[in-house]
């Protein structure tokens, strides 16, 4: 579903280079859930971007649902297909829009339903993200932001996205919030199957919510592991993001 060959991209500023992603290599296949671990700075968000095609690699190659992203034709499928969701909701959501109307754009935008309809299923979709339906007649400052979160959430999921790129978007809120949002991906990731890639610097929540994480140091890979085989992980790097989860 994706696949990505030596992917590099670099920084320039003031005659310095930074190499935020060097020479990465890796796939997700349809359906699987990849975590990328790494502390702040080792390339992770960048990597997200890339793969959102958001921002181009230096070089290298990305295939995105079998295609080389150079040779896309029709982008309007992809950016359906591919979504992402960042850490501040508030960053995603105009503060002048009701969250019904932040939740009707992707029906209009693609086509999806018409606006009866597309209300229905919002109401729907409230429900399936824990949330009283009035919360769509709501601004975005008038809820918390793990409400958003749930929000947020709901958006992506109703265009039933093939891949969702998730950028440590519960690393703003509480422990509870925090696991209400993930224990909500993963009840929806049973009933609608998805890929994702789930970025953040926390090893032992992407051990309970991925298949296998990749380990990212200063750009590079520096382990891949079944996440279920985490304790057996034998990078030192890996070894200390583990202890520093616990
Ligand atoms: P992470 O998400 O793991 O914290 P990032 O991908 O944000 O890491 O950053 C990786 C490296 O690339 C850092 O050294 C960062 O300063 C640098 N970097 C990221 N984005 C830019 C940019 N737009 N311009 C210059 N340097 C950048
Ligand atoms: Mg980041």
């Amino acid at each position: 579903m994706i696949q990505l060959e030596n992917i590099c991209k670099q920084y320039t500023n003031h005659n310095h280079t930074v190499r935020a992603v060097d020479n990465v290599s890796f796939f997700v296949a349809p359906n699987e859930r990849v975590g990328i671990a790494g502390g702040s700075g080792s390339g992770k968000s960048t990597l997200l971007r890339l793969i959102a095609m958001l921002e181009k690699p230096t070089s290298g190659t990305l295939r995105l649902f079998g295609e080389d992203i150079s040779q896309i034709q029709n982008h309007t499928e992809v950016y359906r297909s591919l979504q992402m969701m960042f850490q501040n909701p508030l960053a995603v959501i105009p503060p002048r829009m009701n969250l019904e109307a932040f939740l009707l754009e992707p029906y209009i935008n693609y086509g999806l339903m018409d606006v009866a309809a597309a209300k229905d299923d919002i109401r729907k979709w409230m429900q399936r993200v824990d949330l009283p339906e009035n919360t769509v007649n709501k601004y975005p400052h008038e809820v918390s932001g793990g409400q958003l979160q749930r929000v947020v959430l709901a958006r992506i999921m109703l265009m039933n996205p093939k891949l969702v790129l998730f950028d440590e978007p519960t690393s703003a809120l509480d422990a509870v919030n925090q696991k209400l949002v993930l224990d909500l991906l993963q009840k929806i990731y049973t009933e609608q199957p998805f890929g994702y890639v789930f970025v953040s610097h926390d090893i032992g929540l992407l051990q309970a919510i991925t298949d296998r994480i990749i380990v990212m140091k200063d750009g590079q890979i520096v382990e891949t592991i079944e996440s279920k085989r985490l304790k057996e992980a034998v990078h030192p790097y890996t070894q200390a993001l583990v202890e520093a989860s616990v």
